[in-house]
């Protein structure tokens, strides 16, 4: 059998399986929050909880971390469950944070009366004041010595809804001397007057995250909890919160961290994907241009492009970018192999053909994929006139133009042989019509002899009387710079692509008329297109997904 190489995180879990952890406790979770749609960073944390979950053939959770409902909303726990299961994955259980709000209060109260926790009534800035600097220790609190009866009176307090906003907080007694900032009387929890979109108005006082999360973990008995590389200096805290409550009979989750994925031009966090929703910049948070799971479904990418992609990629110890080109040719690759092929002009111009007779049509065989194992083949119209694109024409050219010319043969697919004529031209000299004639014994397929010539080219053509008009969505990055995010001195938004969408009309083959939302074609010589949401029988609109191949410039 074929051995694949471990990431760390593999080796983590295999090591820890050699030391005698029981495989069948091995748990993972993926913990969003509901505060924005999910993007193509999360797919990767996604694609590596879900991917643990079927190699080790352990359960994998979908953990709400709705600890902050002044952000959090339904819609956005909505969107997350769509994009993971459309992604390709099922979780074993949906949880929320907010389940064990009554637990962690417990908890939290145990600390109190074990002397690990204490109401502080310092405003946040007295409190910042005295957190000192990494090179400088800390100042303890006034209240820090309070008594274990006025710190559970006061938070119970809190819980009832007594105080106002800001007025307390619970901290944990740690340590204001540790070099780990984090460690320095972390806040437990704070008082938040607000309606939470699961606990309703149940709750005022909320868990920090760092509280709820190990915490979560521990009831959940996830085995690896594995996050992103910012919580590194979290982990000593992770631990601490554990410490205080683990019971050796339960398993002890283990935060292990992975770097962060950044895709070049464009942004990855929910926060800044937000501002482009709100302030505008995009439609909505489906926009095809956005690096959201939802934007790129929109967009024509597919669950397996995007699956490839992220264990492409793999998972690292250092943050760095991923050029986008990666990702889209993982796209195209997934495309090429199930996109049917089809004819479409995006700029067209009217070609005649003069010997073809007036009012005949005929119905072509046109191959659907040529990478399919049993090739199937449709039927396209032919007529006298069709549409070809603009740039296949050009009355005189050198010798590396291998499309149409005058006085010279090119082959329209999947039909005939044509040669150029004349041309007519409207009064500023813009080419309105084409003229060429057939070689009527030339049908692609038709065995003769006419048909085996070699020409210099192939051009693709929609018949003019059967053709559908269609509105063509084309995309160019969202942002101009490859690292909208890296400068702290420049706001991401300065470098907005102001031309990142292109609204044209062209018109494609009559088979497309019945298309649905999220049907992926090819149109030949021009790229893969995406059916969009907005479009209906009366009028199809398609997104540009990918070109055929990497034009851009870098
Ligand atoms: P954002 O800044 O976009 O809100 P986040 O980390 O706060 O990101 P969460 O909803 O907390 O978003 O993320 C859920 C999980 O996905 C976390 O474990 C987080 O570490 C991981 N994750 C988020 N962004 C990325 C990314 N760019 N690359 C890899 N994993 C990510
Ligand atoms: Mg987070
Ligand atoms: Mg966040």
């Amino acid at each position: 059998s074929e051995e694949k190489s471990l990431n760390f995180i593999e080796q983590i879990i295999e090591e820890d399986l050699k030391n005698g952890f029981a495989k069948d406790k091995l748990r993972f979770r993926f913990p969003p929050e509901p505060n924005g749609y999910l993007h193509v960073g999360h797919a990767s944390s996604i694609c590596l909880n879900f991917g643990l979950g079927i190699d080790y053939q352990s359960p994998v959770n979908l953990r709400f971390d709705d600890t902050n409902p002044a952000k959090e909303e339904q819609e956005f726990v909505d969107a997350i469950k769509r994009d993971v299961q459309w992604l390709g994955y099922q979780w074993a259980e949906e949880r929320y944070a907010s389940d064990y709000f009554q637990e962690l209060y417990d908890w939290a109260v145990e600390f109190i009366k074990k002397d690990k926790a204490y109401i502080d009534s310092q405003s946040s800035e007295e409190m910042a004041k005295q957190k000192g600097t990494p090179t400088q220790v800390g100042t303890n609190s006034p209240y820090r010595n309070r008594s274990v009866e006025e710190n559970l009176d006061l938070f119970e307090r809190m819980k009832n809804g007594e105080f106002p906003e800001g007025t307390h907080v619970l901290r944990a007694k740690i340590d204001m001397a540790s070099t780990n900032m984090l460690m320095r009387d972390p806040l437990m929890y704070r008082i938040l007057h607000k309606h939470h979109h699961r606990t309703g108005d149940n709750w005022c006082i909320y868990p920090m995250y760092d509280w709820a999360h190990g915490e979560s973990d521990y009831i959940e008995g996830i085995s690896h909890s594995l996050c992103t590389l910012e919580f590194l200096p979290h982990r000593e805290l992770y631990d601490w919160f554990l410490d205080q409550i683990y019971d050796s009979t339960k398993v002890r989750p283990k935060q292990r961290e992975f770097a962060r994925r950044n895709l070049s031009h464009t942004v990855v966090s929910k926060r800044k994907l937000l501002q482009l929703v709100q302030e505008k910049h995009v439609t909505s948070w489906d926009d095809p241009r956005m690096s959201t799971i939802s934007g790129m479904r929109r967009r024509g990418y597919t669950p397996t492009s995007i699956r490839n992609f992220a264990n492409t990629i793999g998972i690292a110890k250092r943050t760095n970018l991923i050029d986008v080109s990666l990702l889209e040719f993982c796209v195209r690759e997934d495309l090429n192999k199930t996109a049917p092929r089809v004819m479409a002009v995006l700029n067209p111009v009217k070609l005649v053909i003069t010997n073809y007779p007036d009012g005949q049509e005929e119905w072509l065989d046109a191959e659907n994929n040529p990478e399919e194992e049993i090739l199937t083949y449709r039927k396209v119209p032919f007529s006298k006139e069709l549409y070809i694109e603009r740039e296949d024409f050009q009355e005189e050219a050198n010798k590396k133009f291998f499309r149409l010319t005058l006085g010279t043969e090119v082959r329209l697919k999947n039909a005939y042989i044509i040669k150029g004529e004349n041309v007519i031209k409207d009064v500023d000299g813009n080419i309105t019509e084409i003229h060429a004639t057939y070689d009527v014994d030339s049908k692609s397929g038709s065995g003769t002899e006419a048909s085996q010539r070699k020409v210099k080219g192939t051009i693709h053509w929609v018949s003019v009387p059967h053709a559908v008009q269609a509105e063509v969505r084309i995309y160019d990055r969202l942002f101009t710079h490859e690292n909208p995010d890296g400068d702290k001195e420049v706001d991401f938004k300065e470098y907005i692509n102001p031309n990142s969408l292109e609204v044209i009309t062209g018109y494609v083959e009559p088979n497309l008329q019945t298309a649905q939302p999220e049907d992926k074609f090819q149109f030949q010589r021009l790229g893969y297109f995406c059916v969009d949401k907005d479009s209906s029988a009366e009028k199809l609109v398609f997104n540009k997904t990918v070109g055929l191949r990497d034009t851009w410039a870098k």
